[in-house]
């Protein structure tokens, strides 16, 4: 069988749920047994999503193998259960980088370097090499951005001439626009929607499918409407509407006959997909009636995103015990302005995340939580920069090293307990430099994280340039402090507060929450909810 596409463009404006859209047509793909593997495409001209600001982008999602992606590739990993590449998040800037470095090597000798063909080919290969390369039986396209956007249009191209070049049986395209309802008058508005697919067939592309993103289900006059003016038939047209859960959202286009449609476009059997497991989350989701209070300590928690990963491990982690996070969002800048009173806010959690992040403001703030978690018995998980700063708060008023810091924050500390990697040292360019992706973590046994992992060995992904100082190391131990987990180089990995000292206190260096599956909650993640709901 030849490899197929499905391309999802976006209309009106972003951040109305493509990602969910694509992870959910790769899923309602897979549950019909066929391999599937999903890209991102970011039109922006960074070369990845690692120099960006969470309130930029949102959370920078971590692959295996160590690429800095968009936080869509976090969505495919969650709704597919499978393990994605850095590949398969493209940018402008990978695909420019590559063909001017071309130009250069001489490549194009003799030749004018131009955007058609040049760098739409470069974006056709990246796309068909990475289909080869993982043998997958269908690929699903997200472009990022909307239609219209000056940047994404070389994408849009090179999505064009694919559908030339492969037949029209084997390229798919989805476009998801937003209908909305007037505030006025209450109608459902689809001129929006007509407008974008105007605008996708004005650059040369029909769509296969339109799918209305709106607050209410898509009205039979609206299907009509849309149908209509984007020369489709009616049943091509389907319904995106509110629902409780993102997670629902594949069941909300399977119900409409979406699978079906893809199937019958791109030719291939048809089979009944089997949504079992998937249809059982969602009912266990949105059956749950008992909510947990879990504080959430983060410097960027404006932007909900920020910190999704983790938002989501804690909520899969709740479906598995039947319960729901209530998050409790304290931002860390406002703890150390003294505008938020940790004591009021903390003292009714059941359990906390100290969240990751880099850079000295809210530093103070955080630290001054963690103090008030330890002091207080209240399960805590600490991540990256929350692990670290957990050490911090610790090395100050447990072991009495004043003004111990980590050497990003301070790099004067007469206590660095928290420094820079070795190898980090040499690092000159800040662009995907730091330690980055999944490697071995040995647990030692008698730890907590070992009663929760229940194994060996395990792989977490990383993202950090500083690390637990082992110079200071059997201070912490000889006070009690327990490491739970070790890298193959020796680096502290997991360290926790022994049981005596508190119920449920775990530094994590890594970041569990990139493998966290909403079926297959990560262990450390279900141990703190687990823990938080014990009265
Ligand atoms: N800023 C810290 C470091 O670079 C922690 C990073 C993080 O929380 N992801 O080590």
């Amino acid at each position: 069988m030849p490899q197929k596409f499905v391309f999802i463009t976006g209309g009106v404006m972003s951040g109305i749920g493509k990602g969910i859209v694509s992870a959910s047509s790769g899923l309602l793909l897979k549950s019909r047994g066929y391999s599937v593997g999903i890209i991102k495409i970011d039109p922006y001209l960074n070369v990845d999503a690692g120099t960006m600001n969470p309130y930029a982008h949102g959370e920078v999602y971590v692959t295996e193998d160590g690429g800095e992606t968009d936080l869509d590739l976090g969505h495919y990993e969650r709704f597919l259960g499978t393990n994605l590449s850095k590949k398969h998040n493209i940018t402008t800037g990978q695909i420019y980088y590559n063909v001017i470095a071309k130009e250069r090597r001489g490549e194009y000798l003799g030749k004018t370097v131009q955007i058609i063909p040049h760098i739409t080919n470069e974006i056709k290969e990246r796309i068909t090499g990475l289909a080869k390369e993982t043998d997958v039986d269908i690929i699903v396209v997200e472009v990022g951005g909307t239609v219209g956007d000056i940047e994404g249009l070389p994408f849009l191209e090179a999505a064009r001439q694919m559908r030339v070049d492969l037949g029209p049986e084997n390229v798919a395209f989805v476009h998801l626009a937003l209908a909305p309802i007037s505030n006025v008058t209450g109608e459902q508005k689809t001129k929006p929607v007509q407008h974008s697919v105007q605008e996708l067939r004005r650059i040369g592309i029909q769509p296969n499918i339109v799918i209305a993103r709106s607050p209410r289900p898509l009205e039979e006059e609206a299907r009509y409407k849309i149908a209509l003016f984007a020369n489709l038939p009616k049943d091509a047209v389907f319904s995106d509407h509110d629902t409780k859960s993102p997670y629902e959202v594949p069941l909300l286009l399977e119900r409409q006959g979406y699978g079906k449609m893809i199937v019958r476009i791109l030719n291939l059997d048809k089979r009944e997909p089997d949504l079992n497991a998937w249809e059982d989350f969602v009912n266990k989701l949105y059956s749950i009636d008992k909510e947990v209070p879990i504080a959430m300590i983060g410097k960027y928690t404006r932007l909900k995103d920020s910190y999704i990963s983790i938002s989501e491990a804690l909520k899969s982690a709740g479906v598995a015990v039947g319960v729901l996070p209530r998050f409790v969002w304290l931002e860390a800048t406002d703890i150390e302005k003294g505008k938020v009173m940790i004591e009021e806010e903390l003292s009714d959690v059941s359990g906390a995340v100290v969240l990751p992040g880099f850079g000295i403001r809210g530093t103070e703030g955080k630290i001054k939580a963690i103090k008030y978690l330890r002091e207080n018995n209240i399960p805590t998980l600490g991540i990256c920069f929350g692990m670290q700063l957990s050490v911090v708060e610790y090395a100050r008023d447990v072991l009495g090293l004043r003004g111990a810091n980590s050497t990003e924050i301070d790099p004067n500390t007469p206590h660095p307990v928290i420094d820079l990697l070795p190898e980090q040292k040499r690092v000159k360019y800040m662009g995907g430099t730091m330690r980055l992706g999944a490697s071995r973590i040995r647990i030692e046994e008698g730890t907590l994280v070992h009663e929760l992992y229940k194994k060996e060995f395990v792989y977490e992904r990383h993202r950090h340039r500083y690390e637990v100082n082992l110079d200071y190391l059997d201070k912490f131990i000889e006070s009690g402090v327990k490491i739970g987990g070790w890298s193959d180089s020796g680096l502290v990995e997991f360290i926790e507060l022994s049981k005596k000292d508190h119920r449920f206190f775990i530094g994590s260096q890594p970041h569990p929450e990139f493998t966290s599956r909403p079926l297959n909650p990560n262990p450390l993640y279900l141990g703190l909810i687990k823990e938080a709901i014990k009265a």
